[in-house]
């Protein structure tokens, strides 16, 4: 049923990528039946498998051929490729914009710390072992790393460690476990990654066709279509104010042509201070729109 010309890419099968990496193909028009807690799933409208794993093993999948695309965090492409072994066998394709956080230190609230100094000699616990220590190899501080297996152990680890270096997207949960983040070592995000050996034609075709789509999903998601009304004379002005906005579409309104309508797609969000500037230079009706696809 799976064919070797499918492309097939392991994707995390629960957790907060899981969905994440489904809506994104979804959106990209590439559908699956199937159940979640089965390894592979196959798409319906694209000569696509996936594997649904734990993230852990993601990065050695791609890296060993098993799977020819994977999504994963980069923190855990670093901690089990980039950092470790066979990072030439890897090759980031894009970053994905979801998924976003931070690999942090952190202390106990009450304790001091300085710079990383504080850390010299000190039992430091972490599901990052080999990132931390390649950090901390380079700024010269030597200190006692303690493997623990994941989130659910950091409030034990704080027993027995001095500090933590742990995945943080808003700090809350530190600060619930007494913990305050004291030092970013790593921003991170999910991304498309590949085996860096070449493929097929045909495989390599789909990639690029993936990649394209994926692209157009990116974009579309924070470009939107933006209309309004201004007298033709404000027009210059206008294009001014937003960012990137290329080559809008002006339109005479009425008979005599002294006012007009502007369309045109603006790269980023149109927030409510450009909005407002657009009003003071004379615009009237603005309409900001979301854009679903976009192929350039
Ligand atoms: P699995 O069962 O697949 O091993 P997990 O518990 O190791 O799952 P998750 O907590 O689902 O992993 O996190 C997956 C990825 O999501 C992380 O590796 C990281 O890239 C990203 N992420 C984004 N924000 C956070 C956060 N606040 N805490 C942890 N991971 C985050
Ligand atoms: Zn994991």
């Amino acid at each position: 049923m799976y064919s070797i010309s499918n492309l097939r890419m392991a994707i995390q099968k629960s957790g907060r990528l899981g969905e994440k990496c489904r809506d994104l193909l979804e959106k990209c028009g590439i559908t699956f039946e199937g159940q979640k807690n089965q390894l592979f799933s196959r798409s319906m409208d694209y000569p696509l498998d996936l594997m649904l794993l734990r993230d852990d093993d993601i990065p050695a999948l791609v890296r060993d051929q098993v799977c020819d695309l994977g999504i994963v965090g980069y923190n855990e492409l670093k901690e089990k490729v980039l950092d470790k072994d066979g990072a030439e066998n890897v090759e980031i394709l894009m970053n994905l914009g979801f998924g976003r956080c931070r690999l942090s230190l952190a202390v106990p609230e009450d304790t001091n710390f300085e710079n990383l100094e504080s850390l010299r000699g000190k039992k430091i616990a972490t599901s990052y072992p080999v990132i931390l220590d390649k950090y901390m190899s380079a700024k010269g501080i030597n200190c006692d790393i303690v493997e623990i297996s994941g989130s659910v152990e950091v409030s034990y680890a704080i027993g027995f460690a001095d500090a933590i270096c742990d995945l943080v997207s808003t700090g809350a949960t530190l600060q619930s476990n007494g913990l305050k983040e004291v030092l970013p070592i790593l921003e991170s995000e999910a991304v498309l990654v590949r085996n860096a050996r070449k493929l097929s034609d045909e495989k390599e075709e789909l990639i690029t066709r993936l990649m394209d789509r994926i692209d157009g999903v990116l974009k579309a998601k924070r470009a939107r279509y933006v209309m309004m009304n201004a007298p033709r004379a404000s027009v210059d002005d206008i294009i001014q104010i937003i960012p990137g906005m290329e080559n809008p579409t002006i339109m005479p309104l009425g008979q005599d042509g002294d006012k007009v309508a502007i369309h045109a797609v603006a790269p980023d969000n149109v927030f409510w201070d450009t909005m407002e500037k657009l009003k003071q230079a004379g615009a009237s009706s603005i309409l900001v729109v979301p854009i679903e696809k976009i192929i350039e």
